[in-house]
């Protein structure tokens, strides 16, 4: 059964993150960008529709080509000084550098992709982009209309800028 704000009870809405930097960081764990705790990736790049601990849709991200460009942008520059630090600094034979480079280069694009895709999914969160922020505000109505007796309750923070 698809997730919807009439079928979650309030007291299980997110909690918006407090920057959009603490939704990056949580994404940057593979945690759940609105609170922290449930997965963000069922497989090694693919995201969950919703997280298991608050109900939060994830569907809506579209991270697409940025988490790659971002992970050559970062292992480029780490493999590319580091090639050029060797080959001005120490004579290594050319049979050397083939071992070392193709396949640290590998082991980086592995690592990072799956956490730099946590923070692209976690950004585009925090902005409200794609439909996350249409969902939120679903929530929060949702939220507002279950407990009318609160009348001039706070209006629900606004993401800040880090
Ligand atoms: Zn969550």
């Amino acid at each position: 059964m698809p997730w919807t704000s009439e079928t979650v009870p309030s007291e299980t809405a997110p909690a918006e993150p407090q920057t959009r930097m603490t939704a990056i960081r949580r994404g940057l764990a593979c945690r759940c960008p609105a609170c922290g705790e449930g997965r963000l990736f069922r497989g090694f790049l693919k995201v969950v529709d919703s997280c298991e601990a608050c109900g939060a849709e994830m569907h809506h991200h579209r991270a697409d080509d940025l988490p790659p460009y971002v992970v050559i942008f970062i292992v480029g520059h780490l493999v590319g000084y580091g090639i050029l630090t060797a080959e001005t600094r120490f004579e290594w034979p050319l049979w050397v550098h083939l071992a070392i480079w193709p396949a640290l280069t590998l082991v980086l694009c592995l690592l990072l992709m799956q956490p730099i895709k946590g923070a692209v999914v976690g950004l585009q969160y925090a902005l409200g982009m794609h439909g996350f922020g249409a969902a939120r505000a679903r929530m929060t109505t949702a939220e507002e209309t279950t407990c009318d007796g609160d009348a001039g309750a706070d209006e629900p923070s606004r993401l800040r800028g880090a």
